[in-house]
């Protein structure tokens, strides 16, 4: 057994039955002890599980003694012989509970003070901050020792099936020139070179297309990334990325290439869970806005948002009649049986829309005649036919209408209820895994501070091809060759096919406001490799955490980080960031001027 070593020829997650009478020793943490004077039980815990283990002041006085003065979490080995439990104290919930170790030796290997909170049990309530300052305790959870391990077969079941598809993994550096993924850089003084900084890369985007210029055809690196950004739960200042590029390749075949991955990796590491669609359903970006409102539509339940505009064309409600006229729409959701819903959660629900965006929240419950009641129902006279229509909407049914003259606010913000209901009836099966691509995106978005385009995605990826002549004429109407993977609401990953043209490139990047000095110098390597045969390519990168929270069943990425930050980025437990001695920073050319 590869587990065996000087301190143990077992581990406390491996005996069986079939071992009984054997005599052994195990090494590992007191996890929970029970004493009834001449007789002591000892949970022992390791990494890979827990050995109920017994001394006996008749049988082993020493061991029995050295048993009563260890506390929880001190570190003990303990030999003795392997022997079944007695008949009706066997423990079904642990692979071990057939056995115990009747212990004749006991070393303390070593004391712990009692831990600020209970490795042993939940503790409702716990602060994160005390979890993430005694990190080291709080991985030793069960629980967080069960996620750990997961990633950890996360991570290697995908890099076996990328080998396998002849993938390579080839590791870029971590101090780089800044590529934009829209987030701020994190930066490190050169000593060397007073006066520079690298940027830590907020993804290996421009080196593996590089790598895709030096023929390394299908590239896969489990890619460190630093963003400065706020944090939120899905989100932290640095991160993995499943990072992936290929060459002589069409998104279809990307998307082929990644899903094939992605269904292995799922199935293996997580054999309970049903895939709800495969192949993935794959939406074009205007499909997800306008049925689900979101670029990462949930597609665990349905509930589609409806566009009203036909139905209330011809009323005179000022809210809806603005929307229409100013370009915007009216989109509702039907909530099935949620016509009783009180004061206060229509309330909560308009706060929630408010929250997102949206100018308001128009409820209207479908009445047993069929007639419509809410705030709003008097303005809708001869139009309760057409929205029921529109919505499919029955009797104890309550409808949520959003309008807005910006029609992405509107389908954005209902969205969100729709989330929100579809939690609160339960319509998000947790243990569904259901991926989604959407694909298809606007190339180009409006800036309106900068005044300027702006990429909507990665600055590299390629228009549509067939409508890249129009990228200058008419900018709003292109279409990237940029395809997101979602799961579960949660967005996994994203990727496009890339501009392999320099001239291309150029344009693309003098729309987004860049010039010629410009370019050459923030992306001239790039540029440069362009002109000397760089193959068509393209590729994708997943979040690590994000793909793993979602497995785990987890909504924050920390609770999958073995040494998270805080939302405001702090270190809790080595206390980073800090400030640094003057010599340091004289050593870096450097002075802190903390007055702005
Ligand atoms: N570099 C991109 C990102 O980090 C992913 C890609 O386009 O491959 O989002």
């Amino acid at each position: 057994m590869a587990t065996a070593q000087s301190f143990r020829t077992h581990t406390c997650g491996e005996l069986r039955p079939e071992h009984v009478g054997q005599r052994v020793t195990l090494a590992g943490w007191v996890h929970r002890r029970r004493d009834h004077g001449h007789l002591s039980f000892f949970d022992l815990r390791d990494r890979y599980g827990i050995t109920q283990v017994v001394t006996s002041a008749d049988e082993a006085p020493a061991a029995h003694q050295a048993a009563a003065e260890s506390r929880n979490e001190w570190v003990i080995q303990v030999s003795g012989a392997v022997r079944h439990r007695p008949e009706g104290t066997t423990n079904v919930e642990l692979p071990t509970g057939e056995v115990e170790v009747a212990v004749d030796e006991l070393t303390v290997l070593n004391e712990s003070k009692v831990p600020p909170f209970y490795v042993n049990e939940e503790q409702p309530g716990l602060e994160e901050a005390l979890r993430l300052q005694y990190r080291y305790l709080d991985l030793r959870r069960p629980p967080m020792r069960e996620r750990m391990l997961l990633r950890a077969r996360l991570a290697s079941a995908v890099r076996r099936e990328l080998e396998r598809d002849d993938f390579v993994e080839i590791e870029t550096p971590l101090l780089i020139r800044s590529t934009p993924e829209g987030a701020r850089d994190f930066v490190v003084p050169a000593r060397l070179q007073p006066g520079n900084f690298y940027a830590l890369p907020q993804s290996p985007q421009q080196l593996k297309q590089l790598l895709m210029v030096a023929g390394y055809d299908r590239y896969y690196q489990m890619a460190h990334c630093m963003r400065d950004e706020d944090s939120r739960k899905d989100r932290g200042p640095e991160f993995t990325q499943v990072d992936i590029e290929m060459s002589f390749v069409r998104e279809e075949d990307v998307i082929a290439t990644v899903e094939a991955m992605v269904i292995a990796v799922s199935r293996e590491v997580v054999p309970d869970r049903p895939i709800q669609e495969a192949p993935f359903p794959r939406l074009t970006y205007e499909e997800a806005l306008v049925r689900y409102g979101s670029d990462k539509p949930d597609l665990r339940f349905g509930m589609p948002l409806c566009d009203l505009r036909e139905a209330v064309t011809n009323v005179e409600f000022r809210v809806f009649a603005d929307a229409l006229s100013g370009g915007g729409a009216v989109y509702a959701i039907r909530a099935p049986g949620c016509a009783s819903y009180s004061r206060r959660q229509l309330d909560e629900l308009t706060d929630l829309a408010r929250r997102h965006g949206a100018g308001g929240l128009v409820h209207l419950s479908v009445e047993a005649d069929g007639s419509l009641r809410g705030p709003a129902a008097k303005f809708l006279g001869g139009a309760e036919a057409s929205v029921q229509a529109a919505t499919g909407a029955e009797a104890g049914d309550l409808l949520l209408v959003v309008a807005d003259s910006d029609r992405v606010a509107a389908a954005t913000a209902l969205g969100q209820l729709r989330l929100e209901m579809g939690d609160r009836l339960g319509l998000r099966d947790p243990s569904v895994l259901a991926y989604v691509w959407v694909h298809r995106f606007p190339m180009f978005k409006w800036d309106r501070d900068l005044g300027r385009w702006d990429a909507t995605h990665n600055p590299f990826s390629a228009p549509v091809w067939e409508e890249a002549e129009q990228m200058e004429a008419d900018p709003g109407s292109i279409h990237a060759q940029q395809y997101d993977l979602a799961l579960n609401g949660w967005e996994l990953g994203g990727g496009s096919i890339r501009i392999h043209r320099r001239d291309l490139l150029e344009r693309a990047f003098a729309l987004m406001g860049h010039t010629i000095a410009g370019m050459r110098d923030q992306f001239g390597a790039l540029l440069d490799a362009l002109e000397y045969g760089a193959p068509p390519h393209g590729g994708i990168a997943i979040g690590l955490e994000r793909w793993c929270a979602l497995l785990a069943n987890q909504d924050n990425i920390r609770e999958v980080t073995a040494f998270p930050k805080t939302q405001s980025g702090s270190d809790l437990m080595l206390s980073a960031p800090s400030p640094i001695d003057d010599q340091q920073l004289a050593d870096l050319h450097l002075r802190v001027n903390l007055e702005d």
